[in-house]
This record gives structure tokens, sequence and C-alpha cells, in this order.
């Protein structure tokens, strides 16, 4: 939806994989654990790792160890909760809510090593082992959530939190402790909490049942061409890819569906006008049409039992659930950021459509620009505006020069520096791992790099952690972290070279990582990337402002072949390329940011139609006619299948921090130590300890404002 989709870090990346794994969930086969329970003295995961840095013993852990592993880590897990329970001396921060912290420790290892893998290595009974291994962890954090004595102990300590002079980390583990078990409903009745169960489960079964349903009816659609005269302007790589969708289907001719790799293309190129609108009102109305897969019922049992739950809690709607743990606390702040850069973006969305419609007028059209006349003309007005495409840019950036120029561009900025080491462990012989040390030269952490794809590896790109950082008893346990992307790999002729998009993926990802390397917490729950949905996209968005520098570019971007900088004319077209219908562009992401909460702030059961209701509540931001057969609502995954729930406006909250924070790098020199210094020392050294708004005015002086974002996009 958003057009970096996947891009996120290992938590949501983790939160989504369960979900996966969910869906096809079986019983644990206890037989299968027990048989291997007797090995458990030889199980790798269950040691100290004797591993450079203790990092992960790769290529002696086997499929067959987690299971039994998972279970002794649960069963210790166990034992500290209890433990902590059963204590008779009075509950105080230290044997309540830090040994809480501190217990379980050798379970999250170990999911972190299994779910790595299961992204970046996995294989069928590794998948396997996932699904069998989820709702024991499942049924352990409940077993902590719903332990009535545990609870008493963690408010007992909460009430009295005014009185105890904590530090601001410990305060905050505190509040996220306690707010833990308030969310899963500890603080209700018995009768209540009975209800609360009833509504997370039916909750989960109907998100489950929507996603099912969309994916059901993209699947059910084709649109097969025989005769070719009708599929003028498509690129012959598209015709290859939708000829073999048909022969793989004993056809002749041409297969196009909705999935984005077919539909995607076609409405940029396809000359043929109706059959744009056909596939265009096929993918718009997705479970929208009646029939077993229509979500229109669905929707209206998920915003009203949502609502109920926000209820029993004590919140008049979900948007307010939500937001208690958000950067933008409350619906006010998610409007006002909304309002401020529709005003901007509005006026510019429409000279935009106008500059469109006369571009087609020119090119021999009449009548007006629909939907599925957008991508259409907008792509080749900006063929003919920026003269720029991916093979153009490649030759400058080939992979090992980018590599230099990323790790570079950290060394300028903190004066880390990049040490790989072969001694570390691999799960795949591509990856190289690195150990990261600081100006003074003191260790940081352990950076493993997997760039390529291959079978086993799933789309996107990603950073992770395989072991996250704390302090306990004096010692700082440095992180290990991952990044993993799916770059075009080298071939026998040519060197891995980057399309630009994909530099600036790197950027992103390695963004991520450098919350992780930098993390200076005492707490691994609040460290690192463990920060709010809205914020944990700061630092790695800030960095591909960077990316269309050309004094970044010039210190690596070099054509691979003659050696040549990247001339400056070329720099100058990225950029100018990158405003291209910003004003669209952000219409369409804050039209998604009030349905989405307009569905979350109701405050009364809806009853009504979901067409209706959506048209009303993004009417302002529409640029074309209403289509009857189209709807968002009933395919909006992000809303109602995913964790975005009263959060899509999130994406847009992302963008204003980065462009705010970047502007003090343009105020005070692209490369400043100082400025630099203190985006680490207060934002990604932080992690989560702090509540985000009070880190970010440390480093940026004041609230973050719209500006920056509109003036760099040039909305202003
Ligand atoms: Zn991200």
């Amino acid at each position: 939806m958003q057009i970096k989709t996947g891009f996120e870090p290992v938590k949501n990346y983790l939160m989504r994989s369960n979900i996966i794994i969910i869906r096809k969930l079986k019983f644990v086969s206890l037989l299968s654990i027990l048989s291997v329970m007797v090995h458990a003295q030889s199980n790798p995961l269950l040691g100290e790792f004797k591993t450079p840095h203790t990092t992960a013993p790769f290529p002696e852990i086997k499929n067959e160890h987690f299971l039994p592993a998972l279970s002794e880590a649960i069963k210790t897990g166990e034992q500290e909760t209890a433990s902590i329970a059963d204590n008779k001396e009075k509950p105080t921060f230290e044997n309540t809510i830090e040994a809480l912290e501190r217990s379980g420790k050798m379970l999250s290892r170990i999911r972190s090593i299994l779910f790595g893998l299961i992204s970046a290595e996995t294989n069928d009974e590794l998948q396997q082992t996932a699904q069998e291994a989820t709702p024991m962890m499942v049924k352990y954090q409940n077993d902590i959530t719903l332990n009535p004595v545990l609870f008493q102990r963690v408010k007992a300590v909460y009430v009295q939190r005014d009185k105890l002079s904590l530090s601001a980390e410990q305060q905050t583990l505190l509040k996220n402790t306690y707010l833990g078990f308030v969310r899963q409903g500890a603080n209700l009745s018995d009768a209540e909490k009975e209800k609360f169960r009833e509504l997370k489960t039916e909750l989960s079964k109907l998100t489950l049942q929507f996603g099912e349903n969309v994916l059901k009816e993209t699947n059910n659609y084709e649109m097969h061409i025989s005769d070719k005269n009708r599929l003028t302007g498509l690129p012959e790589s598209v015709l290859e890819a939708a000829a073999a969708v048909a022969k793989s289907k004993n056809r002749e001719g041409w297969t196009f569906d909705i999935t984005m790799p077919s539909y995607l293309p076609f409405m940029k190129f396809a000359d043929n006008r109706d059959l744009r609108r056909e596939l265009y009102l096929a993918y718009m109305s997705k479970s929208f049409q009646g029939g077993a897969y229509d979500n229109r019922e669905n929707i209206r049992k998920i915003v009203n039992l949502r609502m109920e739950l926000a209820n029993l809690l004590g919140y008049s709607s979900y948007a307010d659930y939500v937001l208690e743990q958000r950067m933008a606390t409350n619906r006010d702040d998610v409007y006002n950021l909304l309002e401020d850069l529709y005003t901007a973006s509005y006026p510019a969305a429409l000279k935009e459509k106008e500059e469109i419609a006369n571009y087609a007028k020119k090119t021999g059209f009449s009548g007006e620009i629909m939907p599925w006349d957008w991508s259409y003309y907008a792509e080749k007005l900006k063929e003919e505006k920026f003269d720029l495409n991916d093979e153009m840019l490649k030759p400058y950036f080939e992979l090992s020069k980018v590599i230099d120029g990323v790790f570079g561009l950290a060394t300028r900025l903190y004066g880390v520096t990049f040490k790989p080491n072969p001694e570390i462990p691999v799960y795949h012989k591509e990856v190289i791992p690195y150990e990261v040390y600081d100006a003074d030269g003191s260790f940081l952490a352990v950076l493993y790099t997997d760039f390529h794809p291959r079978p086993g590896k799933r789309g996107g790109a990603w950073m992770g952690e395989y072991k996250s950082q704390w302090k306990e008893n004096g010692t700082d346990s440095r992180p290990h972290i991952t990044i993993v992307m799916n770059f075009t790999k080298p071939t026998e002729t040519k060197p891995a070279l980057l399309t630009f998009s994909e530099v600036e993926t790197f950027l992103h990802e390695f963004g991520h990582a450098l919350h992780g390397i930098f993390a200076n917490s005492t707490y691994s729950s609040l460290s690192g990337t463990s920060v709010y949905q809205d914020f944990v996209e700061l630092p790695s968005q800030i960095m591909e402002n960077w990316a269309v520098e050309k004094d970044f570019l010039d210190q690596f971007a070099i054509h691979y072949k003659t050696g040549e900088p990247i001339p400056a004319g070329l720099v100058k077209k990225i950029k100018d390329a990158e405003n291209y219908l910003a004003g669209y562009l952000s219409l369409r992401q804050l039209s998604f940011g009030f349905l989405d909460m307009a569905w979350h702030t109701l405050e009364q059961p809806f009853k009504g139609e979901i067409k209706e209701f959506e048209e009303e509540a993004w009417k302002k931001t529409q640029l074309f006619p209403i289509i009857d057969e189209a709807c968002m609502s009933t395919q909006f995954g992000h809303l109602f299948a995913g964790g975005y729930g009263a959060g899509y406006y999130s994406y847009k909250l992302a963008e204003v921090l980065d462009a705010d924070a970047f502007s003090l790098f343009r105020e005070q020199g692209l490369f400043s130590r100082e400025v630099a210094t203190s985006f680490r020392e207060n934002i990604l050294e932080k992690g989560g300890t702090e509540h985000p708004m009070i880190l970010y005015k440390r480093f940026r002086g004041h609230e973050p404002s719209a500006d920056a974002l509109l003036k760099r996009s040039g909305l202003k």
C-alpha cells in the first residue's frame, strides 16, 4: 500500500510472520518433542555459545533442535516467573518489574534465531517447527499476563510509582509492564475478562477471514487475451511474463491478473483503455461483489468489536486505545497532522491532475481522466519530463562500492568502523559478518549482511536482531544485528549493479541497523528498535535523505567500467524525479489515513453501508468521480487484517519526522559530527526508554513540523 512496503524492521515483521503461522495452526506434536528431548544435552541452542561474541552457532543448529530447546527455555521462563509471583517479600521494582524483564531471556534468544532463519534461510521443516512453536510461545505469554498474583505485585509497585526514585528508563519499564497487563484485561472482573477473551478470539478469526477473502478474490481473477493487437504499449518483459502464465495454464496468448507484478505495469503501459478499465475495476472491487468472499459484513463486525473491546478497557474508541502507546498521543494529534499535510497536498494534486489531463489531450485523448487513465498518462509524461531510467544509473552503483559508501557514511557521521570477521559463524556462505567498532575502538555490535535472493529467503528487505542489547551486573551485552536484502545478483560478466531504489533500500535498512548497533539501554525490552510503531521509521528514513546528495554519491558512485564519477546532471534528474506527482501521492496516503481514522474513532455501533461511509470519510481527498463498483475498505488489509488499524497515519508521520530531523543536517552540514552525535545520543541510543516526543525534542529543539517535508517534496 505504501510504496516501501516490506521494509519494516524485524518487530513488525515478526508480528506478520506470526499471523501467517497461526493461519496454519496445528497441534504440537508432543511425541516429536519428547523423542528429541533425550538429546537435549547435546542441543547447541541450550548451551553457552562458544563463538566470537557468543554469536549464534548457526552451522551446529539443526531444525530438530528448536522444539526441544524452546520447551526447555519455556520451562525455565515459567520457573523464573513463578519465583517472582511466589516471592514472600513485599513487591519492589527490583524483585518484580526488573525481575520480570530479566525473565525468559533464553526463550527470546532461541526465538530470535528461529524467526531470523524463517525469513532468511527457511525450509519446510523449519516452517513446520515455527507453526508448532507459535502456540507454545503464545501460551507462555498469556500465562504471564493472565496470572492474577503476578499482576497484583506489578500493580502494587505501579501505584506507588511517584514515591519510588526511579530513573526515566525505569519509569518507562514500570509503565509498560503495568499497561502490558492492563491492556490484556488484568484489571477487569472475571465476567469482563471472559468477555475480553471472547472479543479477542472473535477478532482474530475475523481479521484472518478478511485477509483470506482478499487473497481468494485476488487469486480468482484473471484476464486472458489471445489477440496481441490489444496489448500494444506493453514492454516485451511484461508480455513474456503474461505469456508464461498463460502457458502454465495450457493456453495460447497472455494472461494478466491483479497481483502487483501483473497489475502495475499493465496500468502503466497498456494502450487499450477498455482493458485498463476492466483490470482496474477487478482490482478495486475485491471482496465487494457479494458472494462468499465479500468483506462488508466482516468490516461491520470488526469495527464494532474493536470499539467494544476498547470500551471494555475504558477507552471511548479503538483509536484512543491504540494511540495510548504511540508518539501521536491522541486523535487530535493525528487529525492535525493529516489536515496540515492535506492543506498543502490538495492544491498541488489538483495542479498535477490538470497537467496530466493537458498532456493526455495533447496526445489525442478526449474526455475525462479516470483512475484507469492516471498511471498510463503519468508514466508517459514522466518519461518525457525526466528521461531517466534504472539502466542509466545502475553502472554507478556496483554493490561493493555501495557498501563502502554506506559504511563510509556511518564512519563520517559517527566515527564507527566495520571489520569483517570470518570466524563468526553464518547460516549461509553469502552472509558476511562484521564487527562494528566505536570511534574510541570499543566493540559495539555484530552486523550480518545478506544481500542476494535465493530460494528459502522471503522477498523484500528487512533488519532484524539475533540478540538484543541490555546491561546487567555492570556488563553491557552488545547486540547482533542483521540486514537482509534481495538485490540484483552479479552475473558471469557483470558485478552486482544496484538500482537507485535498491541503494535507498540499503540506506533504509542500514538506518534501522544503526538504531540497533548504538542501543544503550539497561533493559532489553526498551532497547534499539523497541519503540512505538509510529517512531520506528525515523532512524531508517532519515538515511535515505543522503541518497540524493551529490557530496555523498561522489564518495562511491563511480562507473564500474570507466571509473567516471556520477555526472551532476544525473543526480539532479534523480532529485527532480523524486518529487514527481508528490501532491497526488501525498493526497493518496492522506485519503487512507482519513479513512482509517473514520473507521476507528467510531463511538457508536456501525450498521450502515460500507461504500457510503467510505465516500463520506475521504471525500475531500478524492480527485476522480465516484466509481460505484470500487471500494477500498473491503480490501484494506493494513486496517482489517494487519496491525495498522488507527495507525495508517504513521507512514506520513515518519516522513514528517525524517524530513524535519534531516533539515538540521541541512542547516549545520550534511556530515556534521555534532548533529550526528546529538542524533545518536538523543534518538538512536535511547531506544524506547522515554516517550519519543521527549527524545525528539531533545534532538531537534522543537516538536516536529511538516514544513521540512512540504519543502523537500516541493509542496511549499
Ligand atoms: Zn523501515
